[in-house]
């Protein structure tokens, strides 16, 4: 390992020397494969007079600078690399490498994952395959020649274009392929091995033909038939929406079962976890065919922003990933609904970033410092990022932002930059300076905006007055202010919007306010009724919002701005959730509001299904100082319990109304009909009544689509385990060749709030079917755990005992993996005494475990020293 060494961003420097060509011959074979590469190196910096290459995991067999064998004494071996005297402005080094891809688990470089080679570089991992300046910022062009068994790998891939195959000799074939468009090695890729395929063509807008293929494992190649077509959706509308067409002749994506991330947009061949590609009725729920669609297409927007414009270091991750979040936001939102997308968005956001951000490990957007960049690939970069660049958007306008984009593309393509440069594309289109704006990339936290109001009758005037409240971040500094777009609506009484005159706030158009001090108030003239208040439509700053003065039966029933309709069900539940907590009686007016959605026939069946959506316990304990998991969790079960009493009859007409057993096809309608029946379901579930229960085995048996047999599953594991076994027996026995599916059951189990949860899945690691080498399937059983509230945070603290155990043992093998489930400790700071005492314990065996990773190290450091 590595000594931990914590890198700064004010440190960032050019590359000394960089690389303008790589020529790479790869010979693969069972045990090892023998790298073979000859680099073109330029100076940069006149005074250098070494140079350093990246390397690890791997064995120097020979190393040549211009044609002269360097032996031991002509260049220096360090931990991460190798240093070779070199005093030129350019030369060529050549160095074969030995690496071995059977041993290599971390499934960082060059791995075999189920028989196939396949490659994951970023963000470092190039370096575990030859020696290389292996930094976003040095860009080159890359030609691969790859050699293997035909038998074995009748499928041979790399970067770019096919310029040649021949037949060798002993059974072995050799094809080149050759990128001529400069990349860093982050997005280098090969893939070696006996895969089915699916092939299409796209015709861009300019003419040129495109050869598109999707490789699977074979037998699979049906369910990649949903992936091609979002390739293809996505590939016009990146033209149609950002003028961005192809560049190379051809596109390949990669499924492998075997996989740290998602996907990777590695150019012209992504390598995509399977769970992203494959897909059909009888086996995705409609969930998984909207990640595929919105995956595919984040990978694909990675061509222009990502790869084309890359990052110039690793602190500027959000550059690409903030930005493209955001591009397959609104591909999906065009693609299928703009609200519903827009609700799932924002959801995810604050289950994920703002847990994130309130905890140990906040850091903005753009990261001044890190030990681990693996541990930054986060919801922070990713998601906060995305809305950052959202709020840019909401400011611009599309034309605007279109043409920023424009100048964005036209003056950085082929280079390596920063957020800087992107912003300077954005303040030539803005009407405000971005100066204050600019924040958002170097704060962290989550604000808050504490918001109250006052009519005068007499005058018609609104007065509101808004508040920033701006936490301290992780290091206890005080922060500023931040400038942003507010949505605002002034409701009269019969569900209208006002009209927004003011003679002191800055409108940026209509209903659009422009926010930048830390106390702003702000007048409204001409309001003829004391209005109802609709702030942060449409979520257009990701702050929290505190206002006494919100009529939320009002708003559910009759604001204009969905995405408020659906905040105003959402906080008021909250709310309701948070009295019976404190010991008072069930709001009969949250009741009575709830019934008034559910009996609106007019509402889109998707939405609707979203607003009658109870918050989940996750969000409850957001909102907790100390956490009492317990408490949520019964408060929960006692108000659907009394919704579902409430309201049996209706939403047993409504289920039979709109369920359909024999239909899977994944249009809007229909999968608003499975999760509004679902959410029905759900409630009269918790009323544990024997005819409810066989209607949901009946559902389980009866439907041919996989998101309402998983949903039925679900339902008869917490609330009729009698009944459930023999459909968990079905499921597995049905499903257990196929891992996708397998996940499921095991995520099914892992998460269930009944008792005995953990000794379940104790027993399930013996399963033949599971394997902890494989991430998906360590996801599903430990991941899914570790995030099931009731069952980590049981107050034996035998949760976190077996958390702890997995962590270590996984970080053996896969530190990335293991980082990401250490995160499951993130509450340790608010615990009950207790809780934490065996928290802590837990937390510090990990922290001694000899040979831990850094990765996990710093995770754990962030959270022991709250
Ligand atoms: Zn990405």
């Amino acid at each position: 390992m590595k000594q931990p060494q914590t890198i700064h961003f004010r440190d960032y420097q050019q590359s000394d020397f960089t690389i303008t060509s790589c020529l790479l011959e790869f010979i693969i074979d069972n045990g090892s494969t023998r790298v073979d590469n000859v680099m073109t190196i330029v100076r940069q910096n006149l005074n250098a007079k070494e140079i350093h290459l990246d390397g690890e995991m791997m064995d120097l067999e020979l190393l040549w600078l211009n044609d002269v064998l360097l032996n031991e004494e002509m260049y220096r071996r360090e931990e991460d690399g190798i240093v070779i005297p070199l005093d030129a402005d350019t030369a060529q080094i050549r160095v074969i490498t030995r690496i071995y891809p059977d041993e290599n688990t971390a499934l960082e470089g060059l791995y075999r994952s189920g028989g196939i080679w396949c490659t994951q570089n970023e963000p470092e991992g190039f370096r575990r395959i030859t020696y290389f300046i292996d930094r976003p910022d040095v860009m080159c062009t890359f030609t691969t020649k790859i050699i293997a068994n035909k038998a074995m790998c009748p499928i041979v891939l790399g970067n770019g274009n096919l310029v040649g195959t021949a037949t060798l000799e002993n059974g072995k074939h050799l094809a080149i392929w050759d990128d001529p468009i400069p990349k860093p090695s982050y997005l280098f890729a090969l893939v070696a091995g006996d895969l089915g395929s699916i092939h299409d063509v796209f015709i861009t807008m300019s003419g040129k033909k495109v050869d598109l293929a999707i490789y699977c494992d074979r037998g699979n190649e049906e369910k990649c038939h949903h992936a091609m077509r979002s390739l293809k959706k996505s590939m016009a509308w990146d033209e149609e929406t950002y003028g961005r067409e192809y560049d190379l002749d051809v596109y390949n994506i990669v499924a492998v079962d075997s996989f740290n991330m998602g996907a990777m947009e590695n150019k012209g061949l992504n390598i995509f976890n399977s769970h992203y590609v494959l897909a059909d009725e009888t086996s995705a729920t409609d969930g998984d065919f909207m990640g595929i669609e919105s995956v595919i297409a984040h990978e694909y927007f990675h061509n222009w922003t990502g790869n084309r414009i890359t990052c110039r270091n690793w602190f500027e991750l959000t550059l690409k990933e903030g930005l493209t979040v955001f591009r397959d936001q609104c591909f999906s939102a065009d693609m299928n609904s703009r609200l519903n997308q827009r609700i799932d968005d924002v959801k995810s956001l604050r289950e994920r970033q703002f847990v994130e951000d309130a905890g140990p490990t906040a850091h903005p957007i753009k990261p001044q410092q890190f030990i681990e960049i693996n541990n930054f690939y986060t919801a922070t970069v990713y998601e906060k990022g995305a809305e950052v660049i959202r709020m840019l958007h909401t400011l611009l306008g599309e034309d605007k932002f279109r043409r920023a984009m424009d100048m964005y593309f036209d003056h950085f393509d082929g280079k390596a930059v920063g957020t800087e440069e992107f912003l300077w594309a954005m303040q030539t289109q803005s009407p405000i300076d971005l100066t204050q704006f600019k924040r958002w990339y170097s704060q962290e936290r989550t604000p808050t905006l504490k918001i109250s109001s006052h009519y005068d009758e007499v005058g018609q005037r609104l007065t509101l007055k808004i508040v920033q409240s701006i936490p301290k971040d992780t290091h206890g500094r005080e922060q500023l202010p931040y400038a942003f777009p507010f949505g605002i609506g002034l409701v009269d009484g019969y569900g209208s919007d006002m009209i927004l005159k003011s003679p002191n706030a800055m409108l940026l158009h209509e209903g659009v306010l422009w926010i930048e001090n830390g106390v702003s108030e702000l007048i409204f003239e001409e309001i003829t009724m004391a209005p109802r208040l609709s702030l942060n439509r449409n979520f257009s700053a990701p702050v929290k919002i505190e206002c006494a003065q919100i009529d939320y039966p009002f708003l559910m029933a009759h604001d204009t701005d969905g995405f408020n309709r659906y905040e105003a069900s959402h906080v008021y539940a909250i709310e309701t959730l948070e009295s019976m907590m404190r010991g008072e009686a069930i709001n009969p007016l949250f009741i009575e509001a709830f019934g008034v959605i559910l009996n609106d026939a007019s509402l889109e069946m998707m939405f609707k299904a979203q607003l009658l959506t109870l918050p989940s316990i996750n969000t409850m304990m957001q909102r907790q100082e100390i956490l009492d998991v317990e408490a949520v969790h019964t408060s929960l079960e006692v108000l659907k319990k009394h919704l579902a009493h409430t309201y049996k009859e209706i939403l047993i007409r409504e289920i039979s109304a709109i369920y359909e057993p024999k239909n899977s096809a994944i249009d809007a309608l229909s999968m608003g009909r499975r999760a509004l029946s679902n959410r029905c379901l759900g409630l009269l579930m918790s009323l544990e009544s024997d005819p409810i229960s066989m209607m949901c085995l009946n559902r389980y048996r009866e439907s041919v689509n996989m998101s309402s047999r998983l949903a039925a599953l679900d339902l008869l594991e917490i609330y009729a385990p009698h009944l459930a076994v023999e459909a968990l027996n079905d499921f597995y026995h049905q499903h257990r060749d196929q891992t996708l599916l397998m996940n499921k059951y095991f995520s099914l189990l892992a998460s269930s709030y009944r008792g005995g949860v953990l000794e379940r899945v104790k027993e399930l690691q013996a399963d033949e079917v599971y394997d902890n080498k494989v991430p998906n399937l360590v996801r599903a059983l430990i991941g899914s755990f570790a995030r099931n509230p009731v069952a980590f945070y049981d107050e034996s603290g035998k949760g976190f005992a077996f958390v702890a155990d997995k962590v270590i043992e996984i970080d053996g093998f896969n530190p990335q993996i293991a980082s990401g489930l250490v995160g499951a400790f993130k509450n340790y700071g608010r615990l009950t005494i207790d809780q934490k005492t065996k928290m802590g314990i837990e937390l510090e065996r990990i922290k001694n475990h000899p040979n831990l990773s850094n990765n996990v190290r710093e995770i754990v450091e962030k959270i022991l020293a709250v």
